[in-house]
């Protein structure tokens, strides 16, 4: 067993590695646990950034990610590339372990393990990520200057993006396996209204095709079973994001969605000494700005937190 920390950071995306940048800076040096396979967060699997401040011509996901990384270790933070499988964060002497089974233990714990967009499982959705397929219209949706685009889902979330990527698009075809949507009335007579947007009723991606950039996809009628291209080169997957919370279950409160809860505008959970910040609580903005923001934020409740308790 180590020696009790001041701060362990689980989750290393735009709001681990800000918190871990500004809790070093405290002189708290925090030991950050970024993940096994993912280290770098949801950034890593995307080309072009070009709505993080600070970088005119824009930067590269991965390339961002490597200099917030590399600004965090540059004042002390203890970077592990690992995942925590276990937490017990119920004492005053919060504990956490990793996949070698060491318990590793904390005054204070910041969770941002992020969330996961829901994918569509299609074989070239992931290679062709950031080359024509996106999870994020706001992030996205200004690549695809009169382009066809489709958006796949069926709720608010894809008539939001559908209806914002209209803005940008020559035609947005919104491809839904059933005949009705789940978004709210009002978010749908708002799709409907819009002269862009056409509907794929009945259908779902069976193919996505494209080499190096997307070159059209193949819809299979969940009906009929009957096969039909359509000509895009921008597809938006909107069905829907899995907050990584299975860890904190029964220990840190959740809402109805999964994600973690906190005394807004602050990133205390309903836990003492634990924080989290990031896209594992919030379901309405998702941008990495928004998660380094609250990630700074979480550093800070947590400094306060501890200097209360010396
Ligand atoms: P994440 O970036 O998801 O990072 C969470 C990290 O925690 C991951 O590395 C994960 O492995 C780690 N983790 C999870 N569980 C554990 C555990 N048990 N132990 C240890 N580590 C763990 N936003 C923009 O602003 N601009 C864009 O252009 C943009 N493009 C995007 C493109 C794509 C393809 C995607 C998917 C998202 C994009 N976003 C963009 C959204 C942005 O990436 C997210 O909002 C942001 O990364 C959220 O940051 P986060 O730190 O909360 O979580």
């Amino acid at each position: 067993m180590s020696d009790v920390r001041n701060v362990i950071i689980i989750g290393s995306g735009p709001a681990g590695y800000t918190a871990a940048l500004y809790t070093a800076r405290a002189s708290l040096q925090p030991l950050v646990f970024e993940g096994a396979v993912t280290a770098g967060g949801a950034l890593m699997n995307t080309t072009e950034v070009e709505n993080f401040p600070g970088f005119r011509d824009g930067i590269m996901g991965p390339d961002l990610m490597d200099n917030m990384r590399a600004q965090a270790e540059r004042f002390g933070a203890e970077l592990v590339p690992d995942d925590i499988v276990s937490v017990d964060l119920t004492g005053d002497i919060k504990t956490v372990t990793d996949t070698a089974g060491t318990v590793h233990r904390a005054k204070a714990v910041i969770v941002t393990t992020g969330s996961q967009h829901r994918k569509l499982g299609l074989p070239n959705e992931d290679v062709l990520s950031g080359r024509g397929v996106s999870w994020c219209a706001t992030c996205d949706g200004f690549f695809f200057k009169d382009q066809d685009i489709a958006v796949v889902g069926g709720g608010d979330t894809a008539m939001e993006e559908a209806t914002f990527l209209s803005r940008f698009a020559k035609s947005v075809t919104i491809i839904h396996r059933r005949d009705t949507l789940r978004a709210s009335k009002a978010m749908q007579e708002r799709a409907f209204a819009d002269p862009k947007i056409s509907f794929a009723w009945d259908s779902e991606v069976a193919e996505i095709h494209g080499d190096q950039k997307l070159a059209g996809l193949t819809l299979n009628n969940t009906k009929t079973g009957e096969k039909s291209p359509l000509a895009v080169t921008g597809l938006f997957i909107a069905v829907g994001h899995d907050p990584r919370t299975e860890l904190f279950k029964g220990q840190l409160e959740l809402d109805g969605e999964g994600y973690l809860k906190v005394d807004a505008p602050s990133t205390r959970t309903n836990v003492t000494g634990v924080f989290a910040a990031g896209d594992v609580v919030d379901h309405t903005y998702r941008q990495a700005i928004t998660a380094a923001g609250t990630g700074c934020a979480a550093a800070l409740d947590a400094e306060r937190f501890l200097a209360a308790l010396s």
